[in-house]
């Protein structure tokens, strides 16, 4: 029988349980032994009790949940090659072959070295005495499927992540009860939110509520942004709006990369506009809470297909990432997806904030 285990690695997302639950039915249901991996990468590498075999019955309502109840964590044990060798060691110890994980950009790169180095992982086991040629044997190729968590919907080669939408859904929540405060007092609110080096949440959020104006990275305003938004929220308080919203990415820049931060847009605001101005910094309400449906249902038929991936796999074929690319969900190949996500950070690095978009744009 074949042993699949999955991983929830990097920072957590809404929909990381629904997505260890829909693995680990669909694996039992498929006739396979199901494993969990408990806080992430460090957990392969500590392995013994780390690692568990899991039943039906263990991810019961887990589609609701938030965070990762299997945990996650940032290892920099298995940055390293010694800690990948002991992972790979712990692995055979439970005689599994196959790993689905759920996670970001970082947590995929890591994933895609661990399978390519693979070959030389189980000679070092041998050559080392800590396994022998026959044990290795039926471990030979390693299987690895990704699956895309992280609220940021930063991964190139699919529309969603999972965990973005119910991220979102939260800003805008709490944009709307910001707003009726805004409006009693007439105040400026300056909202910074999550997104590392991606502008989705904040001008998805921006748009969704109406903001005034909107700092992303990838799109950063021109070079007299201050003066531009100044002007732009004095002509909408003439035309009798109460309230002032500027939405502000975590990763926000001018076209010269100097960091945007909230307290410079809320200087602006409070001195040369003359409006009572504060800052909302939303921090990790943004993370926590349950999934949104969208996220439990993404998660859910991702997750079934992570486990036909690894089923269908062959040894040469190159890992995929579950993805979903207008509204199908589908396999894209892994390397290519990160390559691609890496390419738009560089783009914005040397400030070629079209190619930057682009690549956001691009499929
Ligand atoms: P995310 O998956 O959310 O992007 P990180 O970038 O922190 O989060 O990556 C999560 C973990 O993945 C790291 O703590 C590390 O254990 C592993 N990892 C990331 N990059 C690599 C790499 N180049 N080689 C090996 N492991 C890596």
């Amino acid at each position: 029988k074949k042993r699949i285990a999955v991983m929830t690695s990097g920072g957590d997302a809404p929909g990381m349980n629904a997505v260890v639950r829909a693995v680990v039915r669909q694996t039992i249901a498929s006739g396979c032994v199901s494993y969990a991996v408990y806080e992430g990468y460090q957990g392969l590498v500590d392995g013994g009790d780390m690692i568990r075999e899991m039943a039906w019955e263990d991810v019961r309502g887990w589609t609701s949940e938030g965070g990762t109840l299997i945990g996650t964590a940032r290892c920099m044990a298995f940055m390293q090659r010694e800690g990948r060798v002991t992972a790979a060691n712990n692995m055979i110890e439970k005689g599994i072959d196959a790993l689905v994980i759920c996670g970001g950009d970082g947590s995929l790169t890591g994933a895609d070295k661990f399978r390519s180095e693979w070959p030389s992982l189980m000679d070092e086991l041998v050559s080392s005495g800590k396994r022998t040629e026959e044990a290795i044997k039926p471990f030979r190729h390693l299987n690895i499927v990704g699956l895309v968590g992280s609220i940021d919907n930063d991964l190139s080669s699919t529309d969603a992540t999972i965990g973005c939408y119910s991220s979102l859904q939260r800003i805008c929540q709490a944009i709307d009860f910001i707003d009726a405060t805004a409006f009693s007092h007439q105040r400026a609110f300056v909202i910074e939110v999550m997104g590392r080096h991606c502008g989705w949440l904040a001008l998805m959020a921006g748009v969704s509520c109406g903001a005034d104006f909107i700092f992303i990275p990838e799109n950063p305003p021109s070079k007299n942004w201050e003066e531009e938004m100044c002007s732009i929220v004095r002509k909408h308080r003439q035309m009798g709006k109460r309230r002032t919203i500027v939405v502000c990415a975590e990763g926000a820049h001018d076209r010269q990369l100097n960091k945007v931060t909230s307290s410079m847009v809320k200087d602006l605001l409070s001195n040369t506009v003359g409006l009572d101005t504060r800052i909302t910094t939303l921090g990790h309400v943004q993370r926590g809470g349950p999934p949104c449906s969208y996220d439990r249902m993404l998660a859910t038929l991702q997750g079934v297909e992570a486990v036909k991936a690894v089923l269908d796999a062959k040894p040469d074929t190159p890992s995929p990432v579950i993805c979903i690319v207008e509204n199908k969900i589908v396999r894209k190949p892994m390397l290519d997806a990160i390559a691609k996500t890496k390419e738009v950070a560089a783009a914005i690095e040397r400030k070629d904030y079209d190619a930057a978009m682009r690549g956001r744009d691009a499929e």
